[in-house]
């Protein structure tokens, strides 16, 4: 049973469906077509479908994951892996129920034949125009074709020729016999069966003729005796037509659809379509670029997989339409790495101090915990000598009231070491701050500061001598505007120009050693991850920046400013 306390609409249908014994158990399937990777939204359908599994794994309840790939001229076989992948990633197990909806087309075909057998289905040669003017609206009934009424024999004659390539492309289709006066639309005698002459990634050149989603759907769940077919909203108008399909082929069990609110989220797209051109158009480096909210983007990103989880378990399941804000998902992303990411140093603006007395206690590292609430995460060493790298934003010429950083004749502690005072500084000729001298308080490593010295802060630093050269990519928002598919010019007239910044950064001597994925949090910066295609160990460390600190003395600074 779920953990959480209140069961949202759909668990409390499946808890009722186990307890009354409508169903033993349940079986529930995510069933993506593979024409592009999975995103943020998809974790919603994932986490509910194998969520259940998992929860009432007890009475047996399985999730299978279906490829639904009956349309073979967008699928690819690197989609199956990246979702294969990503599924994974997420902690989830589809066991052996992995299944593909094109092993089932000769059963779709065969369904096809009894609807025909049974007078509900008929072979129709007019043009899609022609079909759609044909349809009728809202307030009056479709027309019917004059195919409509043809007989069981000559519908069985001519679609087996469908089948066997005696018509070319958009000259027949089959269509389920319904109701052309239905209030609604999809009951109007939809088309099932179309031919295309496509080399399907599974089946070859078997087939020339394709079952529709709305047909192909439904049978390939009752195939699989799934009890609960869990699909976003957009799909209700579609129930009764899942129904009909249901009550009229020759299936072997009766699934239920149910429908749930598609996760949204500002500041992002998630068609697959506008993904795909983000990345065929080179807007992004590829599928699992840090700035898409696809799977494989947000891991790279450094995203952890249960920050995901949880956040999706956060949103919840309900039938109301709504954007979820992205801070939310960061929020849960900051929540994880906090507890479980190492602390490590690196500065990311750098400007030159030197400790012009270092002889007076020259030391060769000091030691610095890992995590500053968990102990059990030990300590390092830190090299240092007489030059350390601070980051510019530590140091103001004319320190404002509330800046207890490092100025003119002030001190601050560098992390894990001495506290220092600043001695002067140097600019260059466009007027920055080029070189800080400073001076160390000997004696001051690991105590207080002593009487007489202000020391209210504690600032990280790289040490000249041993630290390392490093690529660190900013990643901000992908759009410059909440709701992109709402742009006037289009979501790619939004694109921000600033959403990757490359920054030359100093990092401590371990961090070039990392391992690819490598998380951890540079002490007052924020959360990093070593690049899992492009970071070298030993030789070329790259970090991703997952997500900023909420940092109060960005906030403090900028109210200064705005104040002087
Ligand atoms: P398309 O761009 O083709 O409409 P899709 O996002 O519907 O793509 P599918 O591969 O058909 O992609 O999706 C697989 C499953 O994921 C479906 O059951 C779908 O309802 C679910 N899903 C897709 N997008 C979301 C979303 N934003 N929130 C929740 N579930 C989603
Ligand atoms: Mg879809």
């Amino acid at each position: 049973m779920s953990d959480s306390p209140k069961l949202d609409f759909i668990r409390e249908i499946i808890a009722d469906d186990l307890a009354t014994g409508k169903h033993s158990t349940t079986i529930t399937r995510f069933p993506p077509e593979p024409n592009g990777y999975l995103h943020i939204g998809h974790a919603k359908s994932i986490c509910l479908n194998f969520g259940i599994a998992q929860e009432n794994a007890a009475s047996g309840a399985k999730c299978h994951l279906r490829f639904d790939d009956t349309n073979p001229e967008k699928e690819e076989t690197e989609y199956v892996e990246s979702i294969k992948a990503d599924v994974k990633w997420l902690g989830f197990d589809w066991g052996n129920d992995l299944y593909f909806a094109s092993n089932y087309f000769q059963f779709f075909y065969d369904s096809a034949v009894h609807l025909i057998k049974a007078g509900k289905a008929y072979v129709d040669h007019q043009s899609l125009e022609e079909m759609r003017a044909n349809r009728g609206n809202l307030t009056t009934p479709g027309t019917p074709s004059a195919f409509r009424d043809r007989s069981v024999e000559e519908n069985i004659d001519l679609f087996a020729r469908m089948k066997a390539g005696e018509f070319k492309e958009g000259e027949c289709v089959l269509r389920a016999k319904i109701d052309l006066a239905s209030p609604n639309m999809t009951l109007r005698d939809p088309v099932i069966y179309r031919i295309m002459y496509a080399h399907h990634h599974n089946t070859g050149d078997a087939w020339c003729i394709y079952p529709l989603y709305d047909f192909a759907h439904p049978l390939e769940d009752a195939l699989e005796h799934i009890t609960h077919s869990l699909c976003t909203l957009e799909f209700e108008n579609n129930r009764p037509l899942y129904d009909w399909f249901i009550e009229n082929c020759p299936v072997p069990s009766r699934p239920r659809q149910i429908e749930f609110a598609r996760l949204n989220l500002n500041y992002t797209v998630m068609s697959k379509r506008k993904l795909l051109q983000l990345v065929q158009e080179n807007h992004v480096s590829g599928w699992d670029d840090p700035r898409l909210p696809t799977i494989s983007g947000l891991r790279r990103r450094g995203y952890p997989a249960a920050a995901i989880v949880h956040f999706c378990k956060r949103v919840g399941i309900t039938k109301f339409k709504g954007t979820t804000d992205f801070s939310l998902l960061e929020f849960d992303v900051r929540d994880f790495l906090n507890h479980s990411a190492p602390r490590r140093m690196a500065v990311l603006d750098p400007v030159k101090v030197v400790l012009a007395n270092w002889s007076a206690e020259p030391l060769t590292s000091v030691e610095v915990p890992n995590h500053p609430q968990q102990p059990e995460m030990g300590n390092r060493n830190v090299p240092i000598s007489n030059e350390v790298w601070i980051e510019r934003e530590d140091f103001m010429e004319f320190p404002e009231k509330k800046f207890y950083r490092l100025g003119p004749d002030r001190y601050v502690r560098l992390k894990g070491g001495h506290i220092i005072r600043c001695a002067g500084f140097e600019k260059d000729a466009s007027g920055n701050i080029s070189l800080i001298r400073a001076e160390i308080l000997p004696g001051t490593v690991g105590v207080d500061s002593p009487e007489g010295v202000e020391c209210r802060a504690a600032i990280h630093w790289v040490d000249v001598a041993s630290g390392a050269d490093a690529e660190v990519r900013i990643y901000d928002r992908l759009f410059n505007v909440e709701d992109p598919d709402a742009a006037e010019g289009g979501f790619l007239s939004v694109i921000n120009p600033d959403s990757l910044k490359m920054v030359a950064a100093k990092v401590e001597p371990s961090l070039a050693n990392e391992v690819k994925e490598f998380s951890c949090q540079f002490e007052r910066v924020g959360y990093f991850v070593a690049d899992s295609k492009d970071h070298q160990q030993g030789t070329r460390p790259v970090f991703n920046r997952t997500v900023g600190l909420r940092d109060t003395w960005a906030k403090l600074s900028a109210s200064n400013a705005r104040g002087r």
